[in-house]
């Protein structure tokens, strides 16, 4: 990138961490590392607050190729981010699928088409009639359905902070330092951004930046002139308890149930002892990003009605607690945005993952590496995330996000 090595990475969440990570794991790699982190606590960021999922059934080959190395590095995490302290958090993968239905001619040739590009890539997703649905899952009811995708592996959920604290500690452990700020502007020299300025009026020189900022990562870009559609939607997670089990479903996952997405968009999956479950509210505006009041409404009107029809187990639910969380939203097209733009050099992006950037925050950490070391990414060519698509008005959208 440019003389000096050393490399400032502006947010500590999962895909700061995993960044970090990579770098300092890179033996070829001779800088140093900065990570900066307004709220080290992470009290508000996208990666605390995440229902922490992971899914192959995506309509984009990368986004499937990231998918399937994140269920990779979820399932070898304490052999990947050991230390000489020892091994690395187990990020308790419980792998137990993603159902996703539909109930219309349409919904179901959106699947078929998805679900070509997810084999083609390497998912191991099935299609299944109704009655496949109700032999798997007979708490389901399946008489209003055309068609389910069902991954038989490498999907489920896992433990989102143990990603974080694992990274970041194995990250610590090679020498990166996270250090509490907030990046308020940018060091340029001409176009190239060759530093951070802190909130305190304190300058980090670098030879890379990378805006890894979440939700805030247009207002980053815009530091250095960048035009990134990014910023923050609001999602409720609501955790609720049944009166009466669905658990003694025979299944064939491993005898538990998966994450089902249901053709109305409401999406619901085991959590300890009850369930977690939330949808994608319609409008979806952008929100400040200090507005984390839930929207109650949502599950009485909503969630509540699409749950008691999918089935009868659902039907007597009582809501345990409620967060409220925000999604890194591209509205552009509702993918990853990585890498430098040409009129900003030295700023390398990885953003806008539009709440699918846990699973794939080791993916884009490597990539972030890969651009910072070789100029490109090498492991997974994700070169069609290029932040210039914006300008360029070539979209990549993501038919597939919850
Ligand atoms: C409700 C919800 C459910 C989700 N479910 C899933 C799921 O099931 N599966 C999945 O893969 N993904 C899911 N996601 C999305 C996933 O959590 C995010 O894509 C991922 O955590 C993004 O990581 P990040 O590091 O980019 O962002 P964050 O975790 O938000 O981290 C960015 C950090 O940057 C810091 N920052 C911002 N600006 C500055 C600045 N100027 N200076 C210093 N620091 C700054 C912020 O404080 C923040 O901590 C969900 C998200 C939400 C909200």
């Amino acid at each position: 990138m440019s003389a000096c090595r050393d490399v400032v990475i502006v947010g500590g969440g999962a895909i700061g961490a995993s960044a970090a990570f990579h770098l300092v794991a890179d033996p070829g790699f001779g800088g140093t590392v900065t990570v900066i982190e307004r709220d080290p606590r992470h009290a508000r960021s996208a990666t605390a607050l995440s229902v922490a999922s992971i899914r192959t059934q995506f309509s984009q080959p990368g986004n499937v190729a990231m998918s399937l190395h994140g269920a990779d590095v979820i399932r070898r995490f304490p052999q990947i981010t050991a230390t000489e302290d020892g091994p690395g958090p187990d990020l308790a993968f419980h792998e137990a699928g993603y159902l996703t239905l539909a109930a219309t001619g349409a919904g179901a040739e959106t699947l078929r088409a998805n679900h070509a590009v997810q084999v083609a890539s390497g998912a191991d997703v099935a299609l299944w009639s109704p009655d496949d649905i109700a032999a798997a899952f007979p708490h389901l009811r399946t008489d209003d359905l055309m068609l389910g995708a069902y991954g038989r592996s490498n999907e489920g959920w896992f433990d989102n902070m143990g990603m974080l604290s694992g990274y970041r500690r194995a990250a610590r452990a090679r020498g990166a330092t996270f250090v509490a700020g907030e990046v308020t502007g940018l060091v340029r020299d001409g176009p190239r951004v060759c530093g951070v300025v802190l909130a305190d009026g304190s300058e980090i020189a670098a030879g890379a930046v990378v805006n890894a900022a979440g939700t805030r990562a247009g207002q980053v870009g815009a530091m250095a002139g960048l035009r990134l559609p990014v910023g923050p939607r609001k999602r409720t997670v609501f955790v609720f308890d049944c009166a009466r089990s669905p658990e003694g479903s025979a299944t064939v996952a491993k005898g538990r149930l998966p994450l089902m997405v249901d053709p109305s968009g409401v999406y619901c999956r085991p959590e300890g002892r009850g369930f977690v479950t939330g949808a994608a509210p319609d409008p979806d505006p952008e929100v400040a990003f200090d507005d984390f009041e839930p929207r109650e409404a949502e599950f009485d009107n909503v969630i509540w009605p699409a749950l008691a029809a999918r089935s009868e187990a659902f039907e007597a639910i009582r809501v345990q607690a409620r967060w409220v969380g925000h999604y890194e939203w591209n509205a552009f097209d509702q993918n990853l945005l990585l890498g430098a733009h040409p009129d900003a050099p030295g700023l390398v992006s990885a953003c806008g993952l539009s709440g699918h950037g846990l699973q794939q925050a080791p993916a884009v950490g490597r990539a972030v590496a890969e651009i910072v070391l070789h100029g490109a990414t090498r492991a997974i060519d994700l070169s069609d995330f290029g932040v210039a698509r914006v300008d360029e008005g070539r979209p990549l959208t993501e038919r597939a996000v919850i």
